[in-house]
């Protein structure tokens, strides 16, 4: 089913430890990977996080799940990587992998000729997600950044941005972003586009931030998994409410985190549904003073912060450019010459 991963066997959890190809990844720690083996058949669901090393509520959600889902009530197959660029998450390094300071999230779907990020981002779409049916790439904010959750996915009638957009809205998040190129100019795209592009169903899953586990964010994050999974037929129940009988979480030190994430899951979901992601920089390098928090809206021309230098002058006032959202926010006040402040979506 997974070649890597060599023979699965109906109703197991599997823990893997695998060394990914390539010549740039050879002397790499394995990376661990479990699979949750259903004893009926069903769909393939590839689940990661770890793209970027600093999002950690993320890496902590594909963690429980691995230990939380009963494969004896799952119709198919769960795979779940908990980090992929283990060079930045044993670094604490954000946004980058240290080794190459590339964003791999800029360079889907990768060469295997490449540096290592690119190795390592065509490893996973060529070694698991062209094997789903469908995926899910968990993030967050990064070590610096704090955000409202949010899911993004490829915008487009047709059959897989279709059903791409379908698994979004199961996730459950209060927005879902659609777009339809990169949002900064890049070498290559986003892992949720590169998939797409291999016509699997693919999303990208935003809780949480700020170099931290925030237990929300996780249980968020489980819960919309476990929300796509219910989309998908894989686990008995309607999306996006948890039917509370036939969870898929069984584990009994889990109580308290299970009950409280029922909460959340069966918490009625009004999605905002964004068309554009508009992203804002300041020219100046200096001391960040935002004047608005992530999920705040803002209006065309309003003051969305300051930028100062180290005398205490400011030298730059932050204008938003849209009416919209804000969907992330750069929390560290040390910015750099052309730094990203914010993400705002608009409708
Ligand atoms: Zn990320």
């Amino acid at each position: 089913m997974i070649p890597i991963l060599g023979e699965l066997t109906p109703g197991t959890t599997q823990r893997h430890l695998i060394k990914l190809p390539g010549a740039a990844l050879a002397n790499d720690e394995p990376r661990p990977v479990i699979s949750v083996a259903g004893t009926r058949p069903g769909p393939v669901l590839f689940v990661n996080a770890g793209v970027h090393g600093g999002e950690y509520p993320a890496v902590e959600a594909v963690i429980r799940l691995s230990k939380s889902l009963d494969p004896k009530k799952i119709s198919g197959t769960v795979i779940l990587m908990p980090v992929l660029n283990l060079p930045a998450f044993r670094t604490r390094t954000p946004f980058v992998c240290p080794i190459d300071n590339i964003n791999p999230n800029r360079v889907f779907p990768g060469d295997p000729h490449g540096s290592y990020s690119e190795q390592m981002t065509h490893a996973l779409i060529n070694e698991f997600v062209v094997y789903a049916d469908a995926y899910v790439d968990l993030h967050g904010g990064d070590i610096p950044e704090a955000l409202v959750p949010f899911v993004i996915c490829r915008s487009g009638d047709d059959e897989v941005s279709r059903r791409s957009k379908a698994i979004a809205m199961a996730f459950g998040l209060p927005y879902v972003l659609t777009v339809s190129k990169p949002v900064q100019p890049s070498k290559g795209s986003s892992s949720y586009a590169a998939a797409a592009e291999k016509e699997i169903p693919a999303i990208l899953a935003e809780a949480g931030g700020v170099g931290q586990m925030q237990e929300e964010a996780v249980e968020l994050l489980v819960s919309g998994v476990l929300n796509v999974m219910r989309h998908l037929g894989m686990i008995a129940g309607d999306t996006p409410a948890t039917t509370g009988k036939d969870e898929a979480r069984i584990s009994d030190d889990e109580i308290n985190s299970k009950s409280r994430a029922k909460r959340t899951a069966h918490r009625a979901v009004a999605t905002t549904l964004l068309a554009k992601f508009e992203w804002v920089y300041t020219k100046n390098a200096g001391i960040w003073y935002p004047k608005i928090a992530p999920g705040d809206v803002v209006k065309e021309g309003q003051q969305v912060g300051t930028v100062g230098d180290l005398f205490g002058e400011i030298l730059e006032e932050i204008i938003s450019p849209v009416n919209g959202v804000v969907l992330f926010l750069t929390i560290n006040p040390s910015v750099l010459e052309n730094g990203l402040l914010m993400g705002i979506g608009v409708a």
